[in-house]
């Protein structure tokens, strides 16, 4: 049980520390933005982005992978036959270079409502916060149930809480009741928000992420009085199914527009042939803002060429544009060989 302790509060760190660095490298790229209103500027920008957020997505799996190995090699159990480690953006029914597009859309969103630029921005970076952090709960999960699944003394899995991660109060008060349950091996860990969560295998002989849970929460019940103890104990949650996100946990009472409700499609676990549709999917829409971005920059050095003077203001749109088209090839070039993969 020590070793699971120490292995769980390791890999959280190490999530921890690499949504960290993606949040930094991103906020970095966006810092001096303000061409909100171009499309294809921002399309280059989400691209970009979408690249820092799948190379996070990668060590965010492989991290995964090193955390369940060593802990089912504590369980005695063999590894050496796990299925490879996936590449893929692991939401379903969209893109990566889709999704980090919507933060500037909630900066739009702001600004017509009345915010002041600096209340918009934040908005803009409250959304790139969930997002990337939904993103890497997601891609951990989906690589456990690879993990789970290929291992047949796995009869089922827990979700360890980790209170101590939690900046103010408790994040994970949903999660201390989800933690009374038993997970099989085919589902996956429902998630939320700011979940500060890791999960451990069960075996027929063991589970330790049970006492781990009941010391873990001792200790947190301790620090935080009866009344937030009770607040918990009384806490009803549900699970209900995000048409990107799979499975996630919200308070019983709490509104949640199921994706029928929203008209979109349902969520399904990813397969090789879905994960292959989504970057074909995603290469496509690249294919086309690639080529109208190309136009528009031809265009502008034919009929303006004022705007090819270095460090002139004019030459800021095409120097924009042109960064742009960039982001959007480096992009298109890694998801091409992504294809070569898998
Ligand atoms: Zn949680």
């Amino acid at each position: 049980m020590q070793g699971l302790q120490t292995a769980s509060d390791k890999h959280v760190t190490q999530r921890r520390s690499i949504l960290e660095k993606l949040l930094r490298a991103l906020f970095g790229l966006w810092a001096d933005f303000d061409r909100w209103d171009d499309e294809d500027v921002v399309a280059g920008m989400a691209a970009r982005s979408a690249t820092l957020v799948n190379s996070a997505v990668a060590e965010v799996r492989r991290t995964q992978r090193s955390y369940l190995g060593s802990v089912l090699n504590g369980f005695g159990i063999d590894t050496s036959q796990l299925p490879s480690v996936i590449e893929s953006y692991p939401r379903a029914n969209t893109f990566t270079s889709q999704v980090y597009s919507r933060p500037v859309e909630q900066f739009i969103w702001a600004r017509r409502n009345g915010g002041t630029l600096a209340e918009s921005r934040e908005a803009f970076e409250q959304r790139l916060r969930e997002i990337a952090q939904a993103d890497m709960l997601v891609a951990e999960r989906e690589e456990s149930q690879r993990v789970y699944a290929a291992s047949p003394r796995v009869i089922g899995h827990r979700r360890i809480i980790h209170p101590e991660k939690s900046e103010s109060g408790f994040s994970c008060g949903l999660c201390v009741v989800a933690a009374t349950r038993i997970y099989s091996t085919s589902e996956l860990q429902a998630i939320h928000g700011g979940c500060n969560c890791d999960s451990a295998p069960v075996t027929a002989e063991s589970d330790p992420g049970l006492s781990l849970n009941e010391n873990d929460l001792k200790e947190f019940y301790n620090a935080a009085g009866s009344t937030a103890a009770e607040d918990l104990i009384n806490t009803r949650v549900r699970y209900v199914e995000h048409g990107e996100l799979g499975p996630i946990l919200v308070k019983q009472g709490d509104h949640f527009r199921t994706p029928e409700e929203a008209g979109r499609p349902k969520w399904e676990p990813s397969t090789p042939e879905s994960r292959r549709a989504a970057t074909l999917a995603e290469l496509d829409d690249l294919t086309a803002k690639i080529a109208s971005a190309q136009q528009r920059y031809d265009d502008m050095v034919a009929t303006r060429p004022e705007t090819l003077t270095p460090n002139s203001p004019l030459s800021d749109e095409r120097v924009a544009l042109f960064r742009s088209l960039n982001y959007m090839r480096e992009l298109a070039a890694a998801l091409n060989v992504r294809l070569t993969r898998e």
